[in-house]
């Protein structure tokens, strides 16, 4: 018997590779960052090179988890060049597990976009469709549900 095409969806890739680990099978995504080996300065994504120390000492490999605390946050009305429909948010967070501020795009129903000291946490969802119609996606963080809050 031939083997049959499916015609099922493609499974969706990273839009960006290198910047995540994890996020499959119910695990939590977590971010792939750099911590220099010298001044122990982060960076996401994660550099070759110190921004601080330069060349010379290593700069390693670190993941963390990502639940972070919303430093600043906008909304875009118009569609990004690489095919984000608009609107759409994104800002900055400040990570928990290190001293971090990482640049993110925010997710789910985020209109309007959270605003600075709101918990959020990572997850991946669906970006965009390249050119070869493969779907992309990228991490965003999403407000954490309190207690007690009204929506
Ligand atoms: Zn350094």
């Amino acid at each position: 018997m031939a083997a049959v095409e499916t015609t099922a969806a493609k499974p969706a890739v990273p839009f960006m590779l290198g910047l995540l680990t994890g996020g499959e099978d119910g695990c939590a995504p977590q971010l792939v960052t750099g911590r220099c080996q010298n001044c122990g300065a982060y960076s996401f994504p994660q550099r070759e090179i110190c921004a601080y120390c330069g060349p010379g000492p290593e700069v390693s490999r670190v993941t963390l988890s990502g639940e972070g605390v919303v430093y600043a946050s906008t909304v875009v009305r118009v569609p990004s060049s690489v095919g984000i429909k608009s609107p759409y948010c994104y800002g900055y967070v400040d990570l928990v597990a290190a001293p971090l501020r990482v640049f993110a795009l925010f997710g789910g129903e985020c209109l309007p976009p959270p605003r600075p000291g709101t918990c959020v946490r990572l997850v991946t969802e669906p970006l965009c469709s390249d050119k070869a119609g493969q779907m992309l996606f990228s991490h965003r963080f999403v407000p954490v549900p309190t207690g007690g809050e009204s929506a």
